[in-house]
């Protein structure tokens, strides 16, 4: 079967589903968020703290966000970004309104900072660390603004936000360019976040070769080439500042070709993703670090939510590069597992770790008075699910994930316009276009051994192979295509030398309302097929919730992500 590489994502608007009331959420926290305030940091940076200049000094809000964190302001890059892809996807001009006044603000600050500096820290903070003294990740969180102010150029026109980060990043090349090579690693090394993949970005932007040097000085050689020898260099190792520098050589790979970074990503997925356990949700690690044994790490911190998300946009780079089903199967479990469980359907609010032992619960943070990494993360995840759904090349359409979307596509010479809806026991995608010659691509996820599928109501014969379903025909007036997975419960072993094991429906991991970790009888299979799951209409995922009855004992059955402060057992030991 042609993989149909080299994708690239559809534009795509959600329409009413369980993820656009997710997104619903998040805007609506987003908008109780006052933009003066969150860029409070900047202004102090620039000298700005006094009513001479600004009409009234706001106030910094709490948490991470105080004068006296070092990572303070991050939080600001994360927003620009958020607003910037409501705005794309979404048509949101109040998001933008909001994106482009935080944008004129940096165009303040950096004036007063002579045209040069535009962070919500001091460059002496990176001078610091060149010197080997402690600073709490400065490259991560300047990595943060740069992100804001690129998605704000490329995802919502804003051109001066283009020309703050175009200027800012020649202060790096100015201070990169007094080192060795040597230094320059041990620089990386210093949690250097996504910075490269700024520099990657703003090379294929502007063109510019600064930012192809750039780029290579931020290589994270420590870490990657051994990977590429075959050595595992993540056990143990801080999770989220790996992530998101694979994420550079990601970038780097696209805009530069080197198959040095490419080949630096392939082998980051090999050891972090592909022969790493992983916990049922999809997701890893406990207290923040890549872990090699699940069974010894069961607790109250596992699964940060910045690597959930960071993993998903991992997962993207090679889903568009090779075609793969099994990178969209990735991201369709952390969506729900990950997206979905992290944060809290009534109030918005987040959960930093998703914990996995038996009788936890949720760790829910405060919306104004916290403002860690992960809460940033999840602005942007939440206005992030339209890139996600759906990819096309010149004769193909793909779509990747079964969350409803409205799209006009152009594909087979003409544009096609494309949504899709919940349906009874599936989804229902309509094609309206006149006379266009394409294929329509479907996942069949990793999930489903079986599926029906329906075109104007007629059942078709069509074979899945490698995880996709190909409908190639001439596509005139509209079309309805139906898609019914064949939705079941699973068991999903936390170890092969352990009796836990955890149930999913779909791709949704069920959680048991539990105080602690109890235990069932029987295989895990047997118990799988004793749950009832007739009431479950996971078509429409809002739906769903059920029993596990077992010896007597009982546990009700719900999707995690449906978990607000109840505790919960995920694993269930199974004794034969
Ligand atoms: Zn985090």
């Amino acid at each position: 079967m042609n993989m149909q590489k080299n994708l690239k994502p559809v534009e795509a608007r959600l329409r009413r589903s369980l993820f656009s009331e997710r997104m619903e959420l998040n805007r609506h926290y987003m908008k109780s968020l006052d933009e003066r305030r969150l860029m409070a940091s900047y202004f102090m940076e620039a000298g700005l703290n006094s009513n001479i200049h600004l009409d009234s000094f706001p106030k910094h809000y709490g948490g991470w966000e105080e004068p006296d964190w070092q990572v303070r302001g991050a939080f600001a890059g994360h927003y620009m970004s958020a607003c910037a892809y409501l705005h794309h996807f979404e048509k949101d001009g109040e998001m933008k309104r909001r994106g482009d006044l935080m944008v004129d603000y940096l165009a303040l600050c950096q004036k007063e900072n002579e045209h040069n500096w535009a962070g919500s820290i001091p460059p002496v903070y990176l001078e610091r660390i060149a010197r080997d003294k402690w600073v709490w990740a400065p490259q991560y969180m300047i990595h943060k603004t740069f992100m804001g102010l690129i998605d704000m150029y490329r995802y919502a026109n804003n051109e001066k936000a283009l020309s703050i980060a175009d200027a800012w990043a020649d202060w790096f090349v100015s201070w990169t360019g007094r080192f060795d090579s040597e230094r320059l690693a041990k620089l990386a090394d210093w949690e250097s976040g996504g910075l490269m993949e700024s520099w990657a970005d703003l090379y294929a932007i502007t063109g510019d070769e600064k930012y192809k040097t750039l780029a290579s000085r931020y290589y994270r050689k420590n870490l990657f080439d051994p990977l590429i020898s075959g050595e595992d260099a993540l056990t143990h190792r801080h999770a989220n500042t790996s992530i998101p520098e694979a994420h550079g050589c990601a970038r780097a790979y696209e805009t530069t070709g080197e198959e040095k970074y490419r080949k630096a990503v392939e082998a980051f997925w090999h050891f972090g993703m592909e022969t790493r356990a992983a916990w049922a949700t999809g997701g890893q690690n406990n207290r923040e670090a890549w872990v090699s044994d699940l069974t010894e790490n069961l607790s109250a911190s596992t699964q940060e939510f910045c690597t959930v998300y960071n993993s998903v946009r991992l997962a993207d780079y090679l889903l568009c590069w090779t075609g793969e089903a099994k990178y969209a199967d990735y991201i369709e479990r952390l969506l729900y597992n990950g997206y979905l469980a992290q944060q809290n359907r009534e109030t918005a609010q987040y959960c930093y770790f998703l914990p996995m032992a038996g009788g936890s619960k949720k760790k829910w943070e405060d919306k104004y008075n916290t403002f860690y990494c992960c809460i940033g993360t999840m602005v942007q995840a939440q206005s992030s699910y339209g890139d996600k759904i759906a990819y096309q090349n010149k004769d193909t359409v793909v779509i990747s994930q079964y969350i409803p979307f409205g799209a006009d596509i152009s594909v087979g010479g003409g544009v096609a316009a494309v949504s899709m809806d919940f349906c009874e026991a599936g989804y229902e995608i309509a094609v309206g276009a006149p006379n266009l010659e394409f294929t329509l691509r479907l996942r069949l996820p990793g999930w489903s051994k079986g599926f029906g599928l329906f075109i104007d109501g007629e059942p078709q014969g069509i074979p899945a192979k490698d995880g996709w379903i190909d409908i190639a025909r001439v596509w005139g007036g509209k079309t309805a295509v139906r898609f019914v997975p064949e939705y079941r419960m699973a068991p999903v072993s936390l170890d092969a030398r352990d009796s836990r094991h955890a149930f999913c429906y779909g791709p949704v991991l069920m959680a048991g309302l539990s105080d602690g970790e109890h235990s069932l009888y029987g295989s895990a299979e047997k118990v799988a097929d004793s749950i009832d799951t007739g009431k479950m209409a996971f078509a429409d995922p809002r739906g769903g919730g059920t029993y596990i009855q077992n010896k007597g004992n009982s546990f009700k059955l719900v999707p995690l992500y449906k978990i607000t402060d109840e505790s919960y057992q995920i694993y269930f030991p199974c004794i034969e």
